[in-house]
């Protein structure tokens, strides 16, 4: 199976600059082929991204010094052709809006390979191809990829590739688990294990209050307006990769002892939340949380099952399946008026998540199964 890993690279001023370079002109190209696709069409052509790289690469790249400059890998290009052609595939396929010029400074990337040939990554630093040695804060597992991206995040640089692992099965020691994420706690398993948030991140979230409200005393278009955005987007990071390293620890322990995990299709609960600060990261950190437990329960061996996602995991008693009308969000203890069950919130919910396993749940309000139903 492939493994994909994003990783920051801890890079010289020199080795920025050489980065920004690239990412400008993977943006040019990208912004050339969609103006270039875009009067293709109005003239009655259908554009692809041969049509485009063909004559780019003919008539174009060669009147561009600035891009034939030594020290520039040359694939960048090509790969900015693919990317606008993936964008039309997904805008075709009802997946994304039509794709939009680039701006400089928003989702600076570029991807570049050998090529054809096997990179080799490992420890701390990775040979890139055409721009040479640039060092890793993390190690990095000893492999090799076939292309490599490098992207921009709030004036840091991230490295990030696939490679292929095998898939190491490990004893299970529970069968099925639910899990509820939360604000006030990270994780609440069906199982009664609860994963605290970090002291780090409410310790965090308090600066990252104050430093938006800053950002917002400052006047538009100010050059302290612009110190001010890139400090709370540094610090925005900061708040999610600790939040991001604390799911890594949920989602190996998931994946490493449970069978089957079952999550909520889409962070509903959340989403039906007010939008506060704290919950809009929590909401991102959902994203995260999947994506980890998509990749870890292919390389543990155990199964991701998602829960309809307009089950109502909180609302419904978890011990005779009757559901409430509403349940606030203050509300912290879930509290039966038909059984008199009383039970955490979260933990609550986790439970009702672990008997949705075939994706539907299993029991509806008046205690009928719903599958005996269809
Ligand atoms: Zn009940």
């Amino acid at each position: 199976m492939l493994l994909s890993i994003k990783t920051k690279l801890k890079l010289t001023s020199g080795q920025k600059t050489i980065m920004s370079k690239h990412a400008g002109i993977s943006r040019f190209t990208y912004n050339w082929g969609l103006a270039t696709w875009k009067s293709l069409y109005q003239d009655g052509y259908k554009p692809n991204k041969y049509l485009l790289k063909k004559f780019f690469n003919n008539e174009v790249k060669s009147e561009l010094e600035w891009i034939k400059e030594k020290g520039i890998c040359q694939k960048i290009t090509q790969y900015a052709f693919d990317q606008l052609s993936a964008a039309f595939d997904r805008f075709f396929k009802g997946l994304g809006g039509y794709p939009k010029f680039k701006k400089k400074g928003q989702n600076d990337s570029f991807t570049i390979d050998a090529g054809g040939k096997p990179i080799p990554v490992g420890g701390v630093g990775v040979k890139l191809p055409t721009i040479g040695w640039v060092k890793t804060y993390e190690g990095l597992p000893h492999t090799t990829t076939t292309k490599l991206t490098i992207s921009r995040i709030a004036d840091d640089w991230y490295l990030a590739f696939a490679y292929e692992v095998e898939t190491e099965f490990t004893p299970k020691i529970v069968d099925v688990v639910g899990v509820d994420l939360g604000v006030k706690e990270l994780a609440t398993l069906s199982t009664g294990v609860v994963f605290p948030n970090p002291r780090a991140y409410k310790k965090n979230i308090q600066k990252l209050k104050r430093l938006s409200k800053a950002l917002a005393r400052k006047s538009k278009g100010s050059n302290n307006r612009y110190k001010s955005r890139v400090k709370l987007a540094k610090h925005h990071a900061r708040v999610s990769n600790i939040r991001k390293d604390a799911l890594h620890k949920v989602t190996n322990y998931l994946c490493k002892n449970h069978a089957v995990i079952v999550i909520e299709d889409l962070n509903i609960s959340g989403m039906m939340q007010n939008h506060k600060l704290a919950q809009s990261i929590a909401d991102c950190g959902f994203y995260e949380f999947k994506r980890q437990l998509e990749y870890k329960c292919k390389k543990f061996g155990s199964k991701l099952v998602l829960a309809d996602r307009w089950y109502p995991s909180s609302k419904t008693c978890s011990n005779c399946g009757s559901k409430k009308d509403s349940l606030l969000l203050s509300e912290r203890v879930y509290s039966c008026e038909h059984c008199g069950h009383v039970m955490d919130r979260d933990l609550n919910a986790a439970i009702n998540l672990s008997h949705c396993v075939a994706g539907v749940p299993p029991v509806v309000a008046s205690g009928v199964s719903r599958r005996a139903l269809a």
